[in-house]
């Protein structure tokens, strides 16, 4: 398909997305054109043109294998209905700052806190596409400590929960800050930041770094280096710290995302999936539409392998662990329309006083403020 078109392909406001995901079968039926936006080609076999079945799977004409819209994609098996899953995805492409897990939770009747925790966790394990394009241009690099309690707040210079976290940041276009990228680093040494800085940057870039020497061997992976030594910044009477002030502020949007959405609470064997969410949301920040975002999102979901529950734990449980484990399985959000409830209910609620706007006291005139002395 060429471009997407708004109104057409993706709803352009929460009013259209309402307006064309009422039933959990809309849901399915945009899933399937999204998947196939051609028609049906066998995922088995890669034959075009099958039959549907009655109980709405295909049958390949050239295999005669069977499959459902959603098998092999991250929605495969699950008992979340999808309406459920689209409003989520919804809010996760469409707010600013996404949502966490918590009030997803909370807004959608989720029984469950991990149920809502691993769709969140699913929908951020789709984003960073295979054979993305790397920056260019001229990106400045840095390593900053992110996620765990912040300095000071904590006692002490406590790093215990902080991961050393690579940032990438293009820079000198129109809007000063192009794109980003972040990874998770072992250490700061040069055989960590060598591979982060070749995968998330194209050669023949230039790199702008501080003095490390962890970044010495930029010049034989084929880029040019620009190094900014902080001895010489204060010698010529300038902040230091304000050697890479592009990287810097992306780092800062990204701790103030945590603290703020997530409130802190992001352990480091997880870290890697908040980050690529927030470098997700960050380089489509001026997308025209928030719409063609949520499609994007449908349209990785959809071409990404199933993910597992213990794929997401990575040996640890999400935070909280209720009682109500694993029972979280959520209510459709297809909902018959509800017939002004208000006006049809068996209690007509029985107002003491009748409200009459006419009998509220009026308020005392103003006195003009008195400014003698
Ligand atoms: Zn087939």
């Amino acid at each position: 398909m060429e471009q997407p078109r708004v109104g057409t392909h993706y709803p352009r406001s929460t009013g259209e997305f309402q307006a064309w995901f009422r039933t959990d079968a809309d849901c399915l039926d945009y899933l399937d054109w999204v998947r196939w936006p051609g028609g049906f080609t066998c995922p088995s076999c890669g034959h075009a043109g099958g039959w549907r079945l009655g109980d709405g799977r295909y049958e390949c004409a050239g295999c005669h294998g069977r499959t459902s819209v959603t098998a092999g994609t991250i929605f495969d098996r699950t008992r979340t209905p999808l309406t459920v899953w689209f409003t989520a995805c919804w809010l996760f492409a469409t707010q600013k700052d996404g949502v966490s897990a918590q009030s997803l939770q909370r807004s959608l009747e989720i029984g469950s806190y991990p149920t809502a925790w691993a769709m969140l966790h699913r929908l951020r394990s789709v984003l960073v596409r295979p054979g993305r394009d790397r920056l260019s241009g001229t990106v400045e690099v840095d390593e900053t400590f992110i996620g765990g309690p912040e300095p000071g707040l904590s006692g002490g210079r406590a790093k215990g929960k902080k991961v050393l976290t690579g940032i990438a940041v293009e820079v000198g276009g129109p809007r000063g800050i192009g794109r980003c990228r972040m990874a998770v680093l072992a250490d700061a040494s040069a055989e960590s930041l060598n591979p982060f800085i070749t995968g998330a940057v194209e050669p023949g870039s230039t790199v702008v770094t501080d003095a490390w020497q962890g970044y010495s061997g930029l010049r034989s992976l084929g880029y040019t280096r620009e190094r900014r030594s902080q001895r010489a910044a204060r010698a010529r009477g300038e902040d230091p710290g304000e050697l890479l002030p592009n990287v810097h502020r992306v780092a800062g949007l990204a701790k103030r995302w945590l603290l703020g959405t997530h409130q802190g609470s992001v352990d480091g064997a997880h870290l890697p999936a908040y980050l690529n969410e927030f470098v997700f949301r960050f380089n489509r920040r001026s997308s025209r539409s928030r719409g063609l975002v949520f499609y994007r999102v449908l349209e990785l979901a959809a071409g990404h392998d199933p993910v597992r529950f213990r794929d997401l734990l990575a040996g640890k449980k999400p935070r909280p662990a209720p009682a109500t484990w694993g029972l979280g399985h959520p209510p459709t959000l297809e909902r018959p329309a509800a017939n002004r409830p208000w006006r049809t209910g068996d209690l007509q609620l029985q107002l003491p006083i009748p409200l009459r706007l006419s009998k509220y006291p009026r308020p005392a005139l103003c006195r003009a403020p008195d400014y003698a002395e």
